[in-house]
């Protein structure tokens, strides 16, 4: 006979949501690869299983219930200018760097004359995607690693000594001289409190103080209000130098061995990316090399912010899966007036209409990423990459955390406590449209395309409107955007309208030619016509949603 007074026993709840294979259950994904990075579906298959299993996900908790701590001083007033982290934090960071998400698409780099490995790009974003499902905040220095490289290689004298560094594949936290250790991480240092966007009114100031390689040593005074990941063992800083705003290598460690003079002020009490930490940071005399030319810093800059742009769009996309994922387990095994809330008919097209939401940004991001596997030999995937990185960045980054919140409500209650994954889900969301340029921002980038090298946005829109062809409502909506472009009178008013219109287009074109057609024709149904919407759980009547939800997580 139970004890009075003990807990009931627990029924009609959803088994956890852990030990998930997070490549073999995730449809688009595979298909993704399948079409643009065949030799990688192996490997990550078994990542997969690694950043699904019971202890990743435990990690993942771990090293968000348990945030970093900024330890200024030691007990006698020393400066230490160090941030501890749970050990789990380091354990994310140490499986994603076995498996080469901060350096698998430069490894040719290392063999002189070599070209970039065929689907390098599309592969370690695969990786990417899954390692943000596992954990999100240690994909911040795993993507400023790997987008430091372009950056870095504008100065060979610097990148000769740290690439080597960044090609290892075994994480090293320790906080030792770059030289000492067995590999390293990149932070980037634009962000000042009077600009983020605006990079051109940054105050910090870099004098030159030795001649030397490249533009020789520079001394950095100034602060930045947002530096993430502040153990990085470099940061790529823009300090105004004598002929303008420039580019500089800042390591944590000068060369004969003392801590550069970094002073961390405080870490930020963020929404969410908690197990981040994000640092405002006084650079009182830090020593500093030139990247690239003086006085372009920002052109310099910019190529590091392209590469996490596209980070942004993948890591978003791989939450939306996972939120979406949990959503279809909960109610595969929640019943609610008899019937499982999955065959509640109200519910299916909740679920299969976000299932459409992620299909579109899986396939959007990985289209994004194969371009850029091509774009040093294929002028069509550069114009595409110019164009489509804002455009992608926007309307992905966008889409998720409206597709989250809908995801946590379809676990009722349970969805919205801490224990659960879709809280940490819905609070770490927003910050991928926030940072590396935000909404309005990547707009504008795209309209700036559009009026600055128009030949990129043509041969975007002519590919657009041959996969179009024969298709009335897509050779309408590629008629509507050349419309809105040639009016150039409200163009800046429409940045936002052309991006999503633009966006929205390519994903339909891309699910119609790889899809099932009960995923594209409901996609293009109900995002391209059909009646105006901004709820979920509309339009789909007839649509096969079983068959959208089976691509999803299978049964
Ligand atoms: C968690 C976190 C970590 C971060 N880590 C780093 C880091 O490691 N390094 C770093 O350098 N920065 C970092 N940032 C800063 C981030 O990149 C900036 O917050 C971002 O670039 C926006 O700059 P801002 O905050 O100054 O906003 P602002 O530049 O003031 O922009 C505010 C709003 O205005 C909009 N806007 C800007 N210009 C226009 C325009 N012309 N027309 C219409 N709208 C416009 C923007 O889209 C935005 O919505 C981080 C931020 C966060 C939240």
């Amino acid at each position: 006979m139970p004890a009075l007074f003990s807990t009931h026993e627990v029924t009609n709840q959803s088994p956890p949501f852990e030990g998930r294979n997070l490549f073999a259950d995730d449809a688009p994904l595979q298909s993704a690869v399948a079409r643009h990075a065949p030799d990688a579906a192996a490997a990550l298959h078994d990542l997969g299983a690694a950043f699904g299993s019971r202890e990743a996900f435990d990690r993942g908790r771990l090293a968000n219930e348990y945030p970093p701590r900024l330890k200024t001083h030691d007990r006698q007033g020393r400066r230490l200018d160090i941030v501890e982290y749970h050990p789990a934090y380091h354990e994310c960071l140490a499986q994603s760097f076995a498996a080469g998400l901060h350096c698998s698409t430069w490894e040719h780099l290392a063999t002189p004359g070599a070209n970039p490995r065929p689907g390098a790009q599309v592969a370690r974003a695969a990786g990417f995607y899954m390692a943000a499902q596992m954990e999100a905040g240690h994909c911040c220095p795993v993507t400023m690693t790997h987008a430091a490289v372009p950056t870095l290689r504008l100065a060979p004298d610097l990148a000769a000594e740290w690439l080597p560094r960044i090609l290892s594949r075994i994480y090293d936290p320790s906080f030792r001289p770059a030289p000492e250790k067995n590999s390293v991480t990149f932070g980037m240092g634009m962000t000042e409190k009077q600009g983020g966007t605006d990079v051109r009114t940054n105050a910090t100031t870099a004098e030159p103080i030795a001649a030397g390689a490249g533009g020789g040593t520079h001394r950095l005074i100034g602060h930045k209000w947002f530096m993430s990941a502040p153990m990085s063992d470099a940061f790529l800083v823009l300090a105004q130098a004598p002929g303008g705003l420039s580019c500089f290598l800042v390591p944590r460690f000068l060369p004969d061995g003392p801590i550069n003079a970094l002073h961390f002020q405080r870490l930020k009490d963020k929404l969410g990316n908690r197990s981040n930490a994000s640092s405002e940071v006084e650079f009182e005399g830090a020593e500093g090399w030139l990247v690239g030319e003086e006085g372009r810093g920002v052109p310099a800059i910019i190529e590091m912010v392209t590469a996490t742009r596209l980070d942004c769009a993948v890591s978003s996309a791989g939450l939306m899966r996972l939120a979406l994922a949990n959503a279809v387990h909960h109610t595969r095994y929640r019943t609610v007036f008899q019937r499982r809330l999955v065959d509640q008919p109200l519910m299916a097209l909740v679920l299969g209409d976000m299932a459409l939401d992620v299909e579109a940004a899986t396939a959007l991001s990985f289209r994004l990423a194969a371009a850029v596997d091509e774009a040093w030999h294929d002028e069509r995937q550069r114009a595409w990459v110019r164009l489509m990185t804002p455009v992608t960045k926007l309307w992905v980054c966008k889409l998720a955390p409206a597709l989250v919140y809908e995801a946590m409500e379809c676990l009722g209650g349970n969805g919205y406590v801490e224990e659960g994954l879709l809280a940490r889900i819905y609070r770490e969301v927003p910050v991928n449209a926030i940072w590396e340029g935000s909404g309005n921002v990547m707009a504008l980038d795209m309209l700036r395309v559009a009026q600055r090298e128009p030949e990129a946005m043509a041969q975007v829109l002519d590919e657009l409107a041959t996969a179009s062809a024969g298709h009335a409502t897509l050779t309408g909506a590629c008629a509507r955007i050349r419309n809105w472009l040639g009016e150039p009178q409200f163009i800046e008013a429409r940045g936002r309208q052309i991006s999503e219109a633009l966006a929205v287009l390519a994903a339909a074109t891309l699910l119609q030619a790889h899809a099932p057609a009960a995923v594209s024709d409901a996609f293009i149904a109900t995002r391209l016509a059909g009646a105006p919407r901004q709820l979920y759980g509309q339009g789909l009547e007839g649509s096969d949603v079983r068959g959208i939800l089976a691509r999803v997580l299978p049964t």
